[in-house]
C-alpha cells in the first residue's frame, strides 16, 4: 500500500483548502447544516452516494465489489462555542472555533474517501464512512447509532482518529494506537441547586444561607476522591461553576454548583454519581437547606478492542514504520478526555488512533480547546492515509 501514501501526499493541497474552509466556518452541536452539505458535496464529486443520518450526520459506503466484512471509519465535524484568538489568515469568522481539530478529522476522512474510491477494486468488503455531528456535546454518535449507522450493512469493527496538538514530545505525524482496554474517560455532569432562605446579611440567624451550604458541599464532594475511592481506581469530581448572590450584604435564597465527573470504570462511575447526589443532599440537610442534585449522563469510557487494535497497528506499521511507536512508551494508554465514540465501542470491536498534529517543541504550545490553539496542517495527508491504510488492512486481515 505504499502508493497510498504518495497519493495522499499528492492530495495535500486540496486537503489544506478544504480544512481552511471548514476552519473558517465552524458549526456546533447537532446544527451543522453547512458543514454536512460541504461533506456531502465533496463525496458526491468523488462518485459516492452519501446520505444524511440523524439530521446532520453523513454516511457513505466504499467497496462492496469483493466479498468481506464492514469496517467503519468515523470523523467528527463539530466545533466549540469559543472565540478564536489566533492570527491565522483563515481564522473563524463566526465566533465559534475548531479548537479540538475536528476540521482535521473531517478533512482527513474526506481525503481517505478519495483514496478509497481510487482503490475501490482492492477493498475486500465494505468501508463505511461516518461523519458525525455533536461530539463535544456527546450527542452525535448516539444519535447516529439510534438512526441505524451500525446496520445495513452491519459494521464488524470501527475506528476513529483524534489529532493531538500542543502535547510535549509528540512530533507531527506520529501515529499512536493505544492498547486494549479503557482509553478515554466516561464523562457526566452534575447541577446542584441549593434552596436556602434569604435575608439581611447582618442577621444570618434569620436565614438559611445557601452560599454557606454551597461551600460545605464543594469541600464535602472532594471526600469522594480522597476517602471513598481506592488508590487503584481513579475519578475526577470538578466543580467548575459556583453561583449565587448579587451583593455583599444580602444572603440570597439559592445557590448553584455545576461540575463534571470523569471516571474510567463503570462501577466507579455509578458509585461516584450516587455519592454526588447523597453528599449534596446530606450536606444541605445538615445546614437546614434543601438541595436537588441533577446528574446529566454524558458518555461511557471508550474501550479499545485488543485484536482490532493490534490488526490496525500492524497494518499501519507495515506502511509508516517507526512513525507508529509503542503506545506504552508514550504514556498514551489512558486519556482523561472523553469521546462519544465510546457508544460505538460498546457495540462493535473498536480502535482509537491518535495522529499528532504539532508538538510543543514544534511551536504548537497551546492545548486543544484553547482559543489560541493551532494545528500543523502537514498532518492532514498523513491522517487521510492512516484512515485508508487501516481500513484496507483490517478488511484484508479479517476476510
Ligand atoms: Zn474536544
Ligand atoms: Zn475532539
Amino acid at each position: 500500500m505504499p502508493n497510498l501514501v504518495e497519493q495522499a501526499n499528492a492530495l495535500q493541497g486540496k486537503l489544506v483548502e478544504w480544512r481552511r474552509h471548514l476552519h473558517q466556518n465552524p458549526e456546533v452541536s447537532m446544527e451543522l447544516p453547512e458543514t454536512a452539505a460541504f461533506v456531502k458535496e465533496r463525496l458526491e464529486e468523488m462518485g459516492y452516494e452519501p446520505a444524511y443520518v440523524a439530521g446532520t450526520g453523513v454516511v457513505a459506503l466504499a467497496g462492496r465489489k469483493k466479498p468481506g466484512k464492514c469496517f467503519l471509519l468515523r470523523a467528527d465535524m463539530d466545533a466549540l462555542p469559543i472565540l478564536e484568538d489566533t492570527d491565522l489568515e483563515y481564522k473563524s469568522v463566526n465566533g465559534r472555533m475548531h479548537a479540538c481539530g475536528h476540521d482535521f478529522h473531517t478533512t482527513m476522512l474526506l481525503g481517505a474517501a478519495k483514496l478509497l474510491k481510487e482503490h475501490e477494486d482492492e477493498i475486500e468488503g465494505t468501508v463505511k464512512l461516518m461523519f458525525q455531528p455533536a461530539e463535544e456535546t456527546l450527542k452525535g454518535a448516539k444519535a447516529m447509532i439510534d438512526a441505524g449507522i451500525l446496520e445495513n450493512p452491519r459494521v464488524d469493527a470501527a475506528m476513529m482518529i483524534h489529532v493531538g496538538a500542543g502535547i510535549p514530545n509528540l512530533s507531527t505525524g506520529l501515529i499512536i494506537v493505544p492498547d486494549s482496554g479503557t482509553c478515554t474517560a466516561a464523562s457526566d455532569w452534575f447541577e446542584i441547586h441549593i434552596n436556602g432562605k434569604g435575608g439581611h446579611g447582618a442577621m444570618p440567624e434569620m436565614t438559611v444561607d445557601p452560599l454557606n451550604v454551597a461551600a460545605h458541599t464543594h469541600i464535602a464532594l472532594q471526600e469522594i476522591n480522597s476517602r471513598e475511592i481506592s488508590a487503584a481506581d481513579s475519578a475526577v469530581v470538578t466543580v467548575g461553576m459556583m453561583s449565587g448572590g448579587t451583593t455583599s450584604n444580602v444572603i440570597p435564597d439559592t445557590a448553584v454548583l455545576n461540575g463534571t465527573i470523569r471516571t474510567f470504570d463503570e462501577k466507579v462511575r455509578q458509585f461516584v454519581l450516587k455519592r454526588v447526589v447523597e453528599i449534596s443532599e446530606g450536606t444541605a440537610k445538615a445546614f437546614r437547606a434543601e438541595t436537588k442534585a441533577d446528574i446529566i449522563i454524558g458518555c461511557p469510557s471508550a474501550i479499545c478492542d485488543q485484536k482490532a487494535s493490534d490488526d490496525v497497528r500492524n497494518s499501519l506499521r507495515e506502511v509508516f514504520g517507526p512513525a507508529v511507536p509503542d503506545p506504552a512508551m508514550l504514556g498514551m494508554m489512558k486519556m482523561n478526555g472523553s469521546e462519544d465514540f465510546s457508544f460505538v465501542t460498546q457495540l462493535v470491536p473498536s480502535v482509537f488512533v491518535m495522529v499528532s498534529a504539532g508538538s510543543v517543541e514544534e511551536g504548537y504550545q497551546y492545548p486543544m480547546h484553547h482559543p489560541k490553539a493551532t494545528f500543523n496542517e502537514t498532518a492532514l495527508s498523513r491522517g487521510a492515509a492512516v484512515y485508508a491504510v487501516a481500513a484496507l488492512g483490517w478488511l484484508s486481515k479479517n476476510k
